[in-house]
């Protein structure tokens, strides 16, 4: 499923979350649930949220999973502005898209303060699905 097409929303990914039992960052980086979504993206999306990468999808709340789709569609919009080019060009050869090159606010932030205001947390690294994930365990639930 394409993240910015309209058939991508609410419904799609609250039906596609359901029962399942894999922590909601793997969800989230399965091609054939969001198609394009690397995991750079999905540290962010998932910080933006609050939710924490290790959460099971299926147990995500209605009001949790419905915040996910305007922070991947905001995402992947800076991501298309900072890279100056379509989402097509900016593909690459492994089906994701390329990496934005301006702040991340987790990715590869290990040991740094969170950047949410008022948060007092640093950042962590946890390794799932031969991945690393990048998450501040104080904001992110
Ligand atoms: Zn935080």
């Amino acid at each position: 499923m394409q993240p910015l097409g309209n058939s991508f929303n609410e419904a799609y990914l609250k039906a596609k979350f359901k029962n399942r039992n894999t922590p909601v960052k793997s969800a989230l980086l399965d091609q054939r649930i969001v198609a394009g979504l690397g995991n750079i993206y999905v540290c962010e999306v998932l910080h933006r949220t609050g939710i924490s990468p290790k959460r099971k999808a299926g147990a995500l709340s209605g009001p949790r999973v419905a915040s996910l789709l305007p922070a991947i569609r905001d995402v992947l919009s800076e991501a298309i502005e900072a890279g100056g080019s379509s989402l097509r060009d900016h593909r690459q050869t492994d089906g994701e898209l390329g990496y934005f090159q301006h702040n991340f606010a987790v990715y590869d932030r290990e040991g740094q303060p969170c950047a949410t205001p008022d948060c007092t947390g640093k950042i962590q690294r946890i390794v799932q699905s031969g991945r690393s994930s990048f998450y501040c365990s104080k904001c992110q639930r």
